[in-house]
């Protein structure tokens, strides 16, 4: 519309990129005035049904009135920044309740730095300093984990984080004996394995049975550590993440997006053993904003919220649902959509119907002419990422499913509204 243009070009004179967050230069440009639930509305006042859910955390929906309201009320007392405070001791206490397996927590800001945490931390207590990593997986924007899949991308990135590509080992996923060949020959110099248990930034791929377990083992044989990465996963595909579904447990997790209701908060977790290095002084984790009073209430108020009201069951219905419902849209339409992937967060690209079990097969759909699309998604009042992930939320209803289906037949089939 035309005032998002007009904030278009004003923005892009101050602000590189024109957005922050980078979640999603659209053409023509979207920018929002306010969100509710499933919706959000651009500054000319059309609405959208949302699954992008800010790339996650919006997991309760947004402008979460409960969790809104702990946030405002513990502010009111006064932010406290850098003193100890009930309400972070509450958090810590909550979500270990909830992860059920996890000793210890610490709050951070960012997924992005409680996954630095996480690797400094396996350093300092394995005294080894490589790391192994899997392609596709994120962790992060800083120089040691910064490798796109995306081959434009890895090339820009090559040139900019220079020696850091010696910090870690890069294998395809969902291959264990992959792993266990580099550890026989590595496994001396090799502090920790990261990964997303489920490879949701780049396509919807879930582990492969008994990877996770085989991967447990072979860390243990070498006494490496294994950190899952449950920044997407964590209290979005179970209450107690990807550990709860697949029943393997990590030594150390990380935490962010949905964990605090849509607020910016994030955690690492793990065993006592070793998180109580981080009490010890040898190894540093801090920040001036880490374990504020907003964070730790908008953790607690989710909590209590995700433990009142476990909405998991609903939202993988409505996810299914979704899922199934694009599927037979797009074949009305004569088009071949391939759908896989967890009903809470799954992936959309153009052609066949068929199991996607790693980052080949990924690519033999067609993810370009899929993102090419999204841009008439968006015109109908569908906001969705164009490589291919849909998030579902716990305020995905009923309603909201008959309209996205109306709006992506709309779409598809070349209407506009
Ligand atoms: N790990 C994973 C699996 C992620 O998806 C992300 C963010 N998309 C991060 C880490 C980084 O988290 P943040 O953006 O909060 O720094």
């Amino acid at each position: 519309g035309a005032e998002s243009k007009r904030l278009r070009e004003r923005a892009l004179s101050v602000i590189p990129g024109a957005v922050n967050s980078n979640i999603r230069l659209s053409a023509p440009p979207v920018f929002f005035g306010r969100a509710s639930g499933a919706t959000l509305w651009d500054v000319d006042g059309r609405d959208y049904i949302d699954y992008v859910l800010g790339q996650g955390p919006h997991f309760l929906g947004h402008a979460c009135e409960r969790v809104n309201a702990a946030v405002a009320e513990a502010c009111a007392q006064g932010m406290l920044f850098g003193a100890s405070q009930a309400l972070e001791v509450e958090a810590a206490e909550l979500v270990l309740q909830a992860l059920g397996w996890a000793e210890r927590l610490r709050l951070g800001l960012t997924g992005t730095e409680c996954v630095q945490a996480a690797l400094r931390l396996s350093r300092a207590v394995t005294g080894r300093r490589k790391f192994v990593r899997f392609d596709g997986h994120y962790h992060g924007w800083l120089d040691n984990v910064l490798i796109s899949p995306d081959e434009r991308a890895r090339q820009a990135s090559d040139g900019q984080v220079g020696e850091y590509l010696n910090d870690s080992f890069i294998l395809d996923w969902n291959d264990a004996d992959a792993l266990a060949e580099l550890l026989r020959e590595h496994g001396d110099s090799i502090c920790a394995v990261i990964m997303e248990p489920v490879m949701v930034n780049t396509g919807g791929i879930e582990p492969r049975p008994g990877y996770l377990r085989r991967v447990r083992e072979l860390c243990d044989q070498y006494g490496v550590v294994l950190i899952f990465d449950e920044v997407i996963t964590g209290f979005r595909v179970a209450r107690g993440g990807a550990v709860e579904r697949y029943g393997v447990v990590p030594d150390l997790a990380i935490y962010g997006k949905a964990i605090g209701g849509g607020w910016p908060v994030a955690a690492v977790a793990g065993r006592a053993d070793l998180m109580d290095e981080f009490g010890s002084g040898r190894v540093n984790h801090s920040g001036t904003f880490n374990g504020s009073v907003m964070a730790a209430a908008a953790v607690v108020a989710t909590q209590r919220l995700l433990a009142e009201n476990s909405p998991y069951d609903r939202v993988a219905d409505y996810g299914n649902a979704l899922m199934k419902g694009l599927a037979a849209v797009a074949a009305d339409h004569g088009v071949a959509l391939n759908v896989h992937g967890l009903p809470a967060a799954f992936h959309v690209s153009l052609g066949p119907q068929m199991p996607v079990p790693d980052l080949r097969t990924l690519n033999e759909l067609d993810l370009a002419g899929y993102a090419a699309l999204t841009d008439r998604f968006v015109a109908q009042g569908l906001w969705v990422m164009r490589r291919g992930i849909w998030f579902v939320s716990a305020a995905h209803g009923d309603a909201e499913l008959d309209r996205t289906l109306d709006r992506f037949g709309a779409a598809l089939g070349g209407a506009s509204s």
